[in-house]
């Protein structure tokens, strides 16, 4: 019988492409998939030029990654957050973060453990755990401000816990984990024993007082925690998918194992380019938070002139809106009528929830303000336009 797999058959097609089909149909400015609609750094360009142009780069990298970028992560780490990676045994160079959460969970998993996920989650992770026949094991954030129950997170532990995905700051609710609430999750993980994969994509993306704290620099956490991470928001290159995991030597070789069967080794010359990036001064990283603050504050003003409720997100470049002030219905008719009546497109959260809690999502939008400024001024036209009408 030739037929998709069971394994694969219930998954559907993800929500970003949904939507940026619809918005396309529609032209609407689309803040649906987190993508930056400017481009990367010219001098990033040029470097990848130059490595394209070099001769000798144009065949396969090692499959762990060049030397060049992963001596680059292990000194931002050690920049940023003095944190001592090795860069040999310490750094796996994956197809994006997408791909660094999969050989993560893949080497890191077995099958009948229990993973726990905060909820929403980025969309992938669940997919990736039952692939790995593993039981996702669901713990919610409560809104407004997106906080954990410590009861509730308490009662996920168990004998089956193997592991914990944790994001900060957080997509989609642009929530940035606390110090007391990092300690909390990782006095559980020492007392379960389990391994954390941690998912810093937007790591140096956070507003005001808010600032990231990667869960490996709290005392004893190290050697338990694989963190991935990204240079698609970074550097403004989600095209090249170049992302990262670093950790212990002894758990960054289960990520390597699976990393060498998954894709064995990422686009050559575009690694070079991110090495030299993630060695830029400390400057860009500066610049790159002004950028984003201010771009938050132009789509903050869009949603308070159309009368939307929101949360402040204190990182990631997202906001979670509430439209009940709008609208009642349903998350995705919300978004469809904002695309056709408005021209915006935003992203429904159920995606973002398991099929019990999708209910959950219901009142919500996700909207990305990495977008030009232009955009994010027509934007607010339009919504307030949409308010009057
Ligand atoms: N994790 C989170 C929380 C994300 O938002 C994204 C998407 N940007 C990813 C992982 C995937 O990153 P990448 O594009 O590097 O695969
Ligand atoms: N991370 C991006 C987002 O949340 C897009 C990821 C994707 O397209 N798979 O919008």
């Amino acid at each position: 019988m030739s037929a998709i797999s069971q394994r694969v058959a219930p998954f559907g097609t993800t929500i970003f492409t949904e939507i940026n089909q619809l918005a396309q149909q529609h032209s609407a400015l689309n803040l649906g998939q987190g993508k930056p609609d400017f481009d990367t750094p010219t001098a990033i360009l040029d470097q990848v030029v130059q490595s394209l142009r070099a001769g000798n780069l144009n065949q396969y990298a090692p499959g762990d990654g060049t030397p060049a970028l992963r001596q680059a992560v292990a000194r931002h780490a050690e920049r940023f957050y003095q944190l001592d990676i090795d860069p040999t045994h310490g750094v796996i160079v994956t197809s994006g973060a997408t791909e660094g959460i999969f050989a993560s969970i893949l080497g890191l998993v077995d099958p009948g453990d229990e993973v726990i996920v905060l909820e929403p989650f980025y969309d992938s992770y669940v997919p990736d755990i039952l692939m790995a026949h593993a039981i996702p094991v669901f713990v919610p954030l409560h809104a407004p401000d997106w906080h954990f129950d410590p009861a509730e997170l308490r009662a996920a532990f168990g004998k089956k816990t193997r592991a914990i995905i944790l994001n900060t700051p957080h997509n989609p609710t642009g929530r940035v984990f606390t110090r007391e609430e990092l300690s909390f999750i990782a006095a559980l993980c020492h007392e379960y024993d389990v391994t954390v994969i941690a998912d810093e994509v937007y790591e140096h993306l956070t507003f005001g007082e808010a600032y990231h704290i990667p869960i490996a620099t709290l005392p004893g956490m190290f050697e338990r925690t694989v963190t991935v991470s990204s240079s698609g928001k970074l550097f403004s290159a989600t095209g090249w998918k170049i992302g990262w995991v670093s950790g212990p030597p002894a758990l960054i070789e289960g990520v390597s194992r699976a990393h060498q069967f998954i894709t064995f080794s990422v686009h050559h010359p575009t690694q070079e380019a991110i090495a030299y990036a993630l060695n830029l001064p400390t400057s860009y990283y500066q610049e790159f938070q002004q950028l984003y603050t201010s771009k938050r504050a132009l789509l903050m003003s869009a949603l308070d002139g159309a009368g939307f409720r929101y949360t402040v997100p204190d990182g990631t470049y997202f906001i979670m809106v509430d439209y009940t002030p709008l609208f009642s219905g349903s998350a995705l008719d919300f978004t469809r009528y904002l695309i056709q009546e408005a021209g915006v497109a935003c992203i429904p959260p159920g995606a973002f929830y398991s099929a019990d809690h999708a209910h959950l999502a219901d009142g919500y939008a996700r909207l990305a303000f990495c977008k030009s400024d232009s955009m994010l001024h027509e934007v607010g036209e339009r919504l307030a336009r949409l308010a009057r009408a």
